[in-house]
């Protein structure tokens, strides 16, 4: 294990402290300009998706890190993801990230959600009649066949249950490395990170500070008592305080912030050393899951009736 990453099962290193790139407002100067700064600052996992409209951004600003000499290839980790409307066919879908991205391949390339959409449904809320029947086998093995191209290092999931990466393992030749899920204080994964270690699948956080800003975000893990209290006790900052549970627990976190300061605050998080005492009461906190992915869920076209059925119960 080299220093602050972790070994996946693809063999490859991931830095356990990501960089999240989706913004609402999709400003690409601004999104270039980040990612020139946090790499400055030391971050070396990017993390992108089709569906965000960064990944032209990410391409852009790295790919011009690597000419300048900044940074090489081989040091960076990027990670892209297939949105429904290209489970017909992932590997074009990956060939259009990388075409996006200007690069030969990803370092992980996820499965975003558990939903198949029609081809041209390329909304980031799709529409009632958007939905198709999930076929998780003939997807994986366009995943499969990704890995086999050398379009990208390592396939894996993202927002799956543990009941649906069962599913998975069952047919699959190649095992997911990744589940990138929400994971937070007041979300904490914990029967999904137990099925994850025992299959030795590595869990990557995102909206790690609980997406406060978002749309759908809260602030309600960086404004909790007990965080502050943690963060207080120990001379950091709530952020800090909840970026170190998440580390603590062997997950990598995906953390976005487009501000210097708070860049350099989160990176700092690797510095600091929670005790038994803090991860008890961290436990103690109530639960709330923020992305609760209703937007996938209908009763006559989705086929998720419910939240319960797309989360198999772990809601
Ligand atoms: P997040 O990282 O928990 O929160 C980001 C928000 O927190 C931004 O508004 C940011 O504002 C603010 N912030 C950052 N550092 C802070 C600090 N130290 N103190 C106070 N506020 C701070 O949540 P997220 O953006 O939802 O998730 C992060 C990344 O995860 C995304 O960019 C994306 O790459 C990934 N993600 C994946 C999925 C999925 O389905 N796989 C879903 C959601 C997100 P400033 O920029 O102004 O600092």
């Amino acid at each position: 294990m080299k220093c602050n990453q972790v070994r996946l099962n693809c063999g490859t290193t991931i830095p356990v402290v990501g960089f999240g790139t989706y913004s609402w407002q999709n400003d690409r100067d601004k999104t270039e300009e980040a990612i020139q700064m946090a790499l400055k600052v030391g971050y070396r996992h990017f993390d992108t998706a089709k569906i965000y409209g960064s990944e032209p951004a990410v391409g852009n600003a790295l790919g011009e890190a690597i000419l300048d000499g900044v940074v090489e290839r081989e040091d960076i980790f990027v990670t892209s993801k297939l949105w429904g409307s290209d489970h017909h066919d992932p590997v074009s879908g990956l060939k259009q990230t990388l075409q996006n991205l200007g690069m030969e391949y990803v370092d992980m390339y996820l499965v975003h959600w558990p939903v198949k959409l029609k081809p041209w449904a390329v909304n980031p809320v799709p529409n009632e009649d958007d939905f198709q029947k999930l076929d998780l086998e003939t997807t994986w093995s366009g995943m499969e066949k990704c890995l086999d191209l050398g379009l990208c290092r390592g396939i894996g999931v993202s927002n799956f249950s543990s009941r649906k990466i069962q599913r998975l393992l069952d047919f699959a030749s190649v095992a997911p490395a990744v589940n990138q899920v929400e994971m937070h204080p007041t979300w904490r994964q914990t029967k999904l990170r137990e099925f994850c270690g025992d299959h030795n699948i590595h869990v990557s956080a995102y909206s790690p500070l609980g997406g406060p800003g978002n749309s759908w975000g809260s602030t309600a893990v960086v404004d909790n008592p007990i965080i502050q209290a943690i963060a207080l006790k120990h001379n950091a900052t709530p952020a800090q305080a909840a970026l170190r549970w998440g580390l603590s627990k062997g997950a990598s976190v995906i953390v976005k912030s487009f501000n210097e300061e708070r860049m350099k605050e989160n990176m700092r998080a690797l510095d600091l050393r929670l005790d038994d005492h803090d991860l008890r009461n961290i436990e103690k906190m109530e639960e709330w899951k923020i992305m609760r992915g209703d937007f996938l869920v209908n009763e006559t076209t989705s086929p998720y009736k419910s939240l319960e059925e797309l989360w198999d119960d772990e809601i």
